[in-house]
């Protein structure tokens, strides 16, 4: 059914699933050492700064001291229903989204030919196990596309990418991709077209949301390309900008009010294990989503952005 509404602007709102099970980090590893980092030491700094609540410094100490029974099975996994968590929460604005998830474990892939990537790349959950999730977000109208680890260095690296994701969502066509780290080479889109690739989110920039766009989505030799505006981490991490909430927010609106006097789209990047434990960044992406409903932005996946461009629904309104 056509949607009629008048809306102001575009949201393309995206997940990358780069942690999708804390049970999945082993006990003694240096990547859970930095969970209690955080969880412990650099959540006590931001409860200090006033950048988390103590309710969330609470929950954070309590996760830390439920890892090993979340790791044995014994208390629900956080960052797995961390996926479910957001969905409800986009449900109650109206809006949908695409996770993006990566195609195989313990692969951290290639810088370029012959470079490897460092070790902490890879990903420690396998995707096969996840099949019922990315079937559940399929049937709620919500997108599954890949979180591409190699496909910047060869279409044959794209195609079995792609097929990762093909077998568990037999019949799925359109499919889209945004690399892990945002590699990139100048075979990148060639080979995600030889694959068989419907968009590339990578986009060209870090979305810290400061350097523009130079261009908005569009498509390129049957490639669609969509930006990168906002990335969570590129904005609110202290290894990166380390922005308050005010002023992420304050720099988040303004790009949003920018895409409204404009009748333009803004493609959002939340990580799916940033909402709670051990970021508690969730007030941050809901005021992005209350904001947006005020404006009647309309927010939605990828690749209903651009299966709409495709078939001219909405097709004069946007740019
Ligand atoms: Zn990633």
């Amino acid at each position: 059914m056509r949607d009629d509404t008048v809306y102001t602007y575009t949201l393309i709102l995206t997940h990358d699933a780069d942690r999708l099970s804390l049970r999945a980090f082993p006990l003694f590893s240096k990547s859970a050492l930095s969970i209690f980092k955080r969880g412990l030491w650099i959540n006590l700094r931001r409860l200090v700064e006033g950048e988390i609540s103590v309710l969330n410094y609470f929950d954070s100490i309590l996760w830390c001291l439920f890892y090993p029974l979340v790791r044995f099975g014994l208390v629900d996994d956080p960052w797995e229903k961390a996926v479910y968590d957001i969905v409800d929460l986009e449900r109650k604005y109206g809006a949908r989204s695409t996770f993006f998830f990566i195609p195989f474990p313990d692969s951290c892939g290639r810088i370029a030919e012959g470079m490897p990537a460092p070790v902490d790349r890879g990903v420690r959950y396998d995707l096969r196990k996840y099949g019922h999730l990315l079937r559940y977000l399929e049937s709620q109208g919500w997108e599954a596309g890949v979180h591409g680890i190699d496909a910047h260095i060869s279409a044959m690296d794209a195609k079995a990418e792609l097929d990762a994701i093909k077998r568990i969502l037999a019949g799925k066509e359109k499919i889209g991709i945004r690399m892990h780290w945002l590699y990139k080479t100048d075979k990148l889109h060639q080979n995600l077209r030889e694959a068989g690739f419907y968009y590339d989110a990578t986009g060209e920039t870090d979305g810290s949301a400061i350097n523009q766009s130079s261009l908005g989505p569009h498509k390129e030799k049957g490639l669609w390309r969509l930006p990168l505006d906002i990335q969570d981490g590129s904005i609110l991490s202290f290894w990166e900008k380390n922005f308050s909430r005010e002023t992420a927010l304050e720099v988040i609106y303004k790009k949003m009010q920018k895409a409204k006097g404009e009748g333009g789209a803004v493609t959002v990047l939340f990580h799916t294990d940033v909402l709670r434990f051990p970021f508690y960044w969730k007030d941050i992406y809901e005021a992005i989503l209350r904001r947006a409903a005020l404006d009647c932005a309309r927010m939605i996946s990828c690749v209903e952005y651009c299966l709409e461009k495709d078939e001219g629904i909405n097709g004069g309104d946007f740019k």
